[in-house]
C-alpha cells in the first residue's frame, strides 16, 4: 500500500480530512490536479461551527485577527445571531484561499503528502484496497490505498468513476460572481433587488468589492470552453442597477448555478465523499466550505480508526448516517434561501411574510440555529440529556489540579475526551483500558463562567474526537458500554 487513505482534491474539504486522518495517525496521499492554489476568494469566511472545529483543532490562532459578525440572514431577511444562547458568530470576510493555505500548511506539518499537479484520471475497488491511476506533468502514475475520499467538488471525477448517484435538480439559471477592482460601488450587504434582478456588493480590501449578480432569466450555459468575463458581468450589472462598471477590471469572475443535487450515499464499498464531492446547492448564507469541512471533522476520526483496525462495528457507516442528513438540510435550506432571495415579484408575499415571522426570538432562533449550524444534533440513540447528540459547547473549565482550560482545548488532539465532572474513581479506572483513544479529565465548570451550564445533571461526559457528545451520565454507571460503542474495546490486559 502506498498509502492508508488517499484523498483526491485539495480544497478545504480534502485539506481538513488529510489533517484530522494524520492527527489520528493515519498514512495520507492528497492528489490535488491543480499545480499552485487558485488563490481565489470563493467562499468568503465560514460558520459559527466550523469556527468551533477550527477552534477544536487549535488553528484559529493562523488566521490572525478575525472578523466576526453578529448579523446574519436567511434569503436576505436579517437576523442577529445574539438570539442563540452561546451568541457564536461566524468568520467573514476571510477567503477560501487564506482557508486553504492554513489547512494546508498544518496537514502539510503533520505529515500528510500533498502532490500538487496530480490528477485521478481512474479508480478501481478491489473489495480489499483501491488503486488509482494519478495523471501529472510526469506521466502516470498507478497507487494502491486501503481507502479512498473523494473531495474533488462539485464535479467529482471519483464520484463518477465510483458509480455515486447523484440526483438532484438541475440548473435553471447561470449567476455570476466577481470581485471588481476600481469600481467605486455602494455596498449592497444584504443585496438588492430590482426589476431585473437582485445584486449584491461588500468592499473585500482597498478598492475591492466582491459583487454578486443575479439577472431574471439568464438560462444556465455550457462553460466548458469558455469561461465568463467581466465584460459579461459588467453588463449584467448594467442591465440590472444602470450602472456602468465597465471602466473596472476585476481580479476573479465566475458563473455558478442554482443546480442542487446529493450523492445518495457517502460511501460504496471502499470509496468515500465529502464536501462538494458529496452535495452541491445555491451557495446562499456561505454554507459550502463549512459543511465541507464538518463533514471532514465528522469522518476524520471514524475512517483512521478502521484503518488502525480497531473501529468498532458500523462505526464508518454512521459517517452517512449522521452527514447525509445534515446535507439534505443544507439543500433545503439554500433552496429556500434561494427562493426568497432571487424571486421576482412573486415572491414578495413570502419575503414579507418572512419579515414578519423575523419579529418572533423563536423564528430567528430556529433559523440562525441552522444556517450557523451551531443545532445539529446527531441522532445517538437513548438517553435524554440536552448535550446528548450535540457538539461540546464552548466553556472555560478548571481541572483538578487546579489549571483552567477550555472545552475547545480538550479537543486539540482529536482524542476522545472523557470528562468526570463529579471527580469519581471508578469513573477513571474504567477509562483506563481506553486511554490510547481517551483522554479522562477531571474537571468543572470554571467559576469565572458566566454562561449557562451545560453539564447539568451529568457527573461524566463522553466526547468524540469530531466534539459530539456520546454519552452523559448522571451517575457514571455504564462507562464500558459508551467506550466500547465508539472506540472499540478496551486496550489488551485491561
Ligand atoms: C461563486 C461561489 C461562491 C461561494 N461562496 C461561498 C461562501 O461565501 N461561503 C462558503 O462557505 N462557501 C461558498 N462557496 C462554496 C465553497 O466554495 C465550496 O463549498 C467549497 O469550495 C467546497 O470545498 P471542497 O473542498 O469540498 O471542494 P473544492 O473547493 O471544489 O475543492 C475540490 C478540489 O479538488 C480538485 N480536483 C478536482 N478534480 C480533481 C481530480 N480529478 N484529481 C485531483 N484533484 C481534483 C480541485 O482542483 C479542487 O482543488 C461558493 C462557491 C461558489 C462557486
Amino acid at each position: 500500500m502506498d498509502a492508508d487513505v488517499i484523498i483526491v482534491g485539495a480544497g478545504p474539504t480534502g485539506l481538513m480530512l488529510a489533517g484530522e486522518l494524520r492527527l489520528a495517525g493515519a498514512r495520507v496521499v492528497v492528489a490535488e490536479l491543480l499545480d499552485e492554489p487558485t488563490g481565489q476568494s470563493r467562499g468568503l469566511g465560514f460558520t459559527a461551527r466550523a469556527m468551533e472545529a477550527f477552534d477544536q483543532r487549535g488553528l484559529l490562532p493562523r488566521f490572525g485577527g478575525l472578523q466576526t459578525s453578529p448579523l446574519g440572514h436567511f434569503g436576505g431577511v436579517q437576523f442577529d445571531y445574539t438570539v442563540l444562547e452561546d451568541a457564536h458568530f461566524g468568520a467573514r470576510g476571510v477567503p477560501q484561499s487564506q482557508t486553504e493555505a492554513v489547512l494546508e500548511q498544518w496537514a502539510g506539518e503533520l505529515g500528510a503528502d500533498i502532490r500538487r499537479g496530480s490528477a485521478l484520471t481512474a479508480l478501481t475497488d478491489h473489495g480489499d484496497r483501491v488503486e488509482v491511476t494519478l495523471t501529472g506533468t510526469g506521466g502516470e502514475q498507478r497507487l494502491t490505498a486501503g481507502w479512498l475520499v473523494g473531495c474533488d467538488g462539485g464535479h467529482s471525477v471519483v464520484r463518477k468513476a465510483a458509480g455515486f448517484d447523484f440526483p438532484g435538480t438541475p440548473a435553471t439559471r447561470e449567476m455570476y460572481l466577481a470581485d471588481v477592482v476600481g469600481c467605486g460601488l455602494k455596498p449592497r450587504f444584504l443585496g438588492e433587488k430590482l426589476p431585473g434582478g437582485m445584486v449584491m456588493a461588500a468592499p473585500l480590501a482597498e478598492g475591492v468589492d466582491r459583487i454578486i449578480v443575479c439577472p431574471h432569466g439568464t438560462p444556465p450555459r455550457d462553460r466548458t470552453d469558455r469561461t465568463v468575463t467581466f465584460a459579461e458581468v459588467a453588463e449584467a450589472w448594467r442591465a440590472i442597477t444602470g450602472e456602468d462598471i465597465s471602466h473596472g477590471s476585476a481580479e476573479w469572475v465566475s458563473s455558478f448555478t442554482d443546480a442542487t443535487r446529493q450523492a445518495t450515499e457517502y460511501r460504496r464499498g471502499r470509496v468515500l465523499l465529502a464536501g462538494d464531492a458529496a452535495h452541491i446547492h445555491l451557495p446562499a448564507g456561505g454554507q459550502g466550505l463549512s459543511t465541507g469541512v464538518q463533514d471532514a471533522v465528522n469522518l476524520g476520526w471514524k475512517l483512521a480508526a478502521e484503518v488502525a483496525g480497531r473501529a468498532p462495528e458500523g462505526l464508518l457507516d454512521t459517517y452517512h448516517a449522521e452527514r447525509h442528513p445534515v446535507g439534505e438540510r443544507l439543500l433545503s435550506n439554500t433552496r429556500a434561501q434561494g427562493m426568497v432571495f432571487l424571486g421576482g415579484e412573486e415572491a414578495d408575499p413570502l419575503r414579507e411574510l418572512l419579515t414578519e415571522l423575523m419579529a418572533y426570538d423563536d423564528v430567528k432562533r430556529h433559523l440562525a440555529g441552522s444556517v450557523s449550524h451551531l443545532d445539529l444534533r446527531y441522532d445517538l440513540g437513548a438517553g435524554s440529556h440536552p448535550l446528548l447528540g450535540r457538539r461540546l459547547p464552548p466553556r472555560a473549565l478548571r481541572t483538578a489540579a487546579g489549571a483552567t482550560t477550555t472545552t475547545a482545548e480538550l479537543l486539540h488532539a482529536a482524542q476522545g475526551v472523557l470528562l468526570d465532572l463529579a471527580d469519581d474513581a471508578e469513573v477513571r479506572a474504567t477509562a483506563e483500558g481506553w486511554k490510547d483513544r481517551v483522554v479522562t479529565v477531571t474537571a468543572t465548570l470554571d467559576a469565572a463562567e458566566r454562561r449557562t451550564d451545560p453539564f447539568a445533571g451529568a457527573a461524566a461526559v463522553l466526547v468524540r474526537p469530531d466534539g459530539y457528545v456520546a454519552w452523559t451520565s448522571a451517575d457514571g454507571e455504564r462507562a464500558t458500554d459508551a467506550l466500547e460503542r465508539w472506540f472499540g474495546p478496551a486496550a489488551p490486559g485491561r
